[in-house]
């Protein structure tokens, strides 16, 4: 090894031992070495008992991914590159073609629109069912059915469902084997707004858990990731064979920015689950408003199972104005707001907020709200300076 270029790339460095840093190393890899051919023959990605490729996994993802699931109360994680990933590995590892996928008619739209788009061209059939309506679920189960999403609680209106009385439908279901899929119908919950602290969505019967984890884990604003949580060694494997098969890799500095988001994540949701609920409340108060969205709120869907089932609540509310503010009176609003930012996402440092138009997200029933409806996330600023631009752009109306 004479040449400088050569000696740069095989350098005697060794990481120092002794350096019990807090925080883990970001160990970052495609290639990773194997000592002689034996070890590269024998070696095992499958079951993480060791590193063969980046893709497989570094000492960093491993020890996000047992955090993660430590997190979820699961055993098994999988992380991919966004929480739509997520969604998508899940959909791609269980569903074949001639099978079937029921989602939440409030479910987090992207979700939707893969189904009708990507899964309707593999020759796998959607239904959308009113998670407020076990009845409607026990209605649409057949024996094409593999998997079931729930999603608690529904994305923009944030309705909480009975995830108990849900599961309970699927299993009674997959109970009846002339009538249910060869293989039974699994249960996935996005638990992206519980994010493993408001409830433990094993402990309510649920088969898979997954989160966006560019949303609380990170809490930055500035990553994009994603978990698949389950608890039973098959149906992990079947998710991380999907996961490997579709190259879905994370990388070592995203992994670095959500361990470190991990440290702060409690606090955080605490805090944030305080601020949303007295923004919330007050806001209810406000003339301009037909009714706030909030599952701690008594008036809003799913309140009693929010309160059966769960410790706290995450950093989302939606205002339905009165039905005599007009689109336009809606847009001025938002335009007038200071604090709040336009954009999608949430649970991160800033507070944001997105005007929605209900009725042509609606597949199942009709919206029954005449009003326009804004979605707020609440950042992590002063609550008081929050309060005060959503009232001085109220005045603007
Ligand atoms: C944001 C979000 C996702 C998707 O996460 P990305 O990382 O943005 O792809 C999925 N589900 C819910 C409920 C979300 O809020």
């Amino acid at each position: 090894m004479s040449e400088l270029s050569t000696t740069l790339i095989h350098h005697p460095y060794k990481p120092p031992t002794g350096f019990d840093a807090v925080q883990p190393a970001v160990h970052k890899a495609s290639t990773i070495i194997f000592p002689s051919v034996a070890a590269l023959r024998s070696r095992d990605w499958k079951h993480k008992t060791g590193y063969t490729y980046g893709l497989h996994g570094t000492p960093t993802t491993f020890t996000l991914e047992e955090r993660i699931a430590t997190l979820e109360g699961g055993k098994f994680c999988t992380l991919v590159p966004s929480g739509l990933a997520a969604v998508v590995v899940v959909d791609m590892a269980l569903l074949k073609s001639g099978d079937e996928v029921l989602i939440p008619d409030n479910a987090y739209g992207p979700n939707k629109a893969f189904a009708q788009a990507e899964l309707a061209a593999w020759g796998i059939g959607c239904q959308f069912y009113d998670a407020m309506d076990p009845a409607d679920l026990a209605s649409k189960l057949n024996a094409r059915t593999r998997l079931v999403w729930l999603e608690a609680p529904g994305s923009i209106t944030l309705e909480f469902p009975d995830i108990p009385a849900l599961v309970a439908v699927v299993k009674a279901h997959n109970a009846m084997p002339d009538r249910s899929h060869p293989q039974g119908s699994m249960t996935a919950l996005d638990n992206t707004w519980g994010a493993g602290l408001a409830f433990n969505a094993f402990a309510l019967g649920v088969d898979i858990s997954v989160q966006a984890l560019t949303k609380y884990p990170s809490g930055g604003a500035d990553v994009l990731m994603g978990s698949v949580v389950t608890n039973s060694e098959a149906l992990h494997l079947q998710v991380h064979f999907c996961h490997m098969r579709t190259g879905f890799g994370i990388s070592g500095n995203d992994a670095e920015l959500v361990l470190r988001g991990l440290n702060s994540m409690a606090l955080r949701y605490a805090a944030q689950d305080l601020a949303t609920r007295q923004l919330a409340t007050w806001l209810q108060g406000q003339p301009q408003i037909a009714a706030v969205l909030h599952p701690a709120l008594p008036e809003s869907p799913g309140h009693a199972e929010w309160k059966r089932d769960c410790s706290g609540a995450a950093c989302l509310f939606s205002a339905i104005f009165e039905p005599g503010i007009t689109p336009l009176q809606i847009d001025r609003f938002c335009d007038s707001l200071r604090l709040f930012k336009l954009g999608y996402s949430w649970a991160g440092p800033m507070s944001l907020c997105v005007p929605y138009d209900m009725p042509a997200l609606r597949t199942v029933r009709p919206w029954p709200h005449k009003g326009g409806l804004m979605r707020f996330s609440v950042g992590l600023e002063a609550p008081s300076d929050l309060q005060a631009d959503i009232a001085q752009a109220l005045a603007c109306l």
